[in-house]
């Protein structure tokens, strides 16, 4: 049967967990906020059953507790930055607050981050910009395990990519909900695919292809090793649009940051490692802030005037769905399979807790 929990007592649990494996306890609480944030917002898949996949990686010595962001190169408004195998959900927020000071400075800035331990939902840190009235653009790379088939490869060769844009709509008083759009580039995030393993259920036909490169529903094929040893595959988002992206994100994320593409056959390895670009603009820098908060608004109006299409409740921005879910979930509380929660009280026992 699976559990419902209030977010609060989850963190206070996943927040032990993280100390008992080694973090200071400000790292321990921001991780498991930041992880109980994202299944508020609807992304189980990067929420808290993620937690057991961190303490292995810590067990292997492939994330380092209470690790914080190197700056490499400074030019200004241009930084590279290290993210030293620490926790993506502190140095990923570090990076922002060193790129926030620049566009306060710059009117913009360009940061790359490398070696990010996982940096978890991006739509986060793309959250934190659109507070401020800024815009925000991440391109990423995921070096953990192939698991994304090229269009019209036949066998996983990269990670999934993901990709966020977060947008103000409306400057000053004129301010609505943000636009933010944050997305794997494979047609589902990996994540999903181990809830639904773990929940026994199939996946929509086209998502993925089996260790042999055939068309299946089965999940399983990319969560545990296959009757050959090998994995199969998920399918990028957008056919060879959405393929192209994802080697965008690899390039920008990847190798302009200095982390690494990946081209090699897969290892047991439990580190996932996210390399980043990021780009941080004041629109008030831009000159044009006024017709910006009005034109962006416009459109908006303009796109929800459009008629329901037949079946459906109608034209949604991107943003709108976590919004909804963290509405409703906050009431309701979250809920964890038997798998997801057994994975957790295991990863307690890992490192001494009774959980
Ligand atoms: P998804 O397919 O659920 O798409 C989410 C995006 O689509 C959101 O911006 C959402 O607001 C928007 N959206 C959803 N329904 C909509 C509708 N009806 N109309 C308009 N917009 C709509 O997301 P996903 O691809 O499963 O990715 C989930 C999460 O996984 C993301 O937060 C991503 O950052 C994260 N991720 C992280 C990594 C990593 O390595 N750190 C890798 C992959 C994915």
């Amino acid at each position: 049967m699976p559990k419902h929990f209030l977010p609060q007592v989850l963190e206070d649990q996943l927040c032990q967990l993280f100390e008992a494996a080694g973090s200071r306890q400000a790292e321990a609480r921001a991780v498991a906020a930041n992880l109980v944030l994202a299944n508020l917002s609807g992304h189980d898949s990067h929420g808290i059953g993620m937690a057991p996949r961190y303490i292995d990686a810590i067990c292997e010595g492939g994330l380092i507790p209470n690790a914080s962001v190197h700056i490499r190169t400074d030019h200004g408004m241009l930084l590279g930055l290290d993210g030293q195998r620490g926790f993506g959900q502190i140095v990923g927020k570090q990076a922002m607050d060193l790129a926030f000071e620049r566009v306060r400075q710059h009117g913009a800035c360009i940061y790359s981050l490398s070696h990010a331990h996982h940096l978890g939902r991006i739509g986060h840190f793309a959250e934190m910009a659109v507070e401020r009235e800024w815009i925000s653009l991440h391109f990423v790379n995921v070096r953990s395990r192939p698991v994304v088939a090229a269009w019209h490869g036949g066998d996983g060769r990269f990670g999934t990519n993901p990709c966020c844009i977060g947008i103000p709509m409306g400057l000053g008083p004129d301010r609505r909900e943000p636009f933010v759009l944050d997305f794997a580039t494979s047609r589902v995030a990996q994540g999903k695919m181990r809830v639904a393993h773990n929940l026994g259920k199939a996946v929509e036909p086209g998502t993925l292809i089996d260790e042999n490169g055939h068309p299946t529903t089965r999940p399983g094929v990319v969560v545990v090793p296959q009757s050959n040893g090998r994995y199969g595959a998920l399918m990028p988002f957008g056919e060879h649009k959405g393929f192209g992206l994802a080697v965008a994100c690899e390039l920008l994320g990847g190798a302009l940051s200095g982390g690494g593409t990946w081209h090699q056959d897969a290892d047991d390895r439990r580190s996932v490692y996210n390399g980043m670009l990021g780009i941080v603009i004041d629109p008030k820098a831009m000159g044009v802030a006024e017709s910006f908060s009005s034109e962006a608004l416009a459109f908006a109006d303009w796109l929800k005037a459009s008629p329901n299409a037949p079946g459906t409740d109608g034209v949604h921005l991107a943003g709108e769905p976590e919004r909804a879910a963290r509405q409703a979930k906050q009431k309701l509380g979250i809920e964890v399979d038997d798998n997801t929660w057994a994975e957790i009280v295991a990863a307690g026992h890992k490192v001494g807790l009774k959980i």
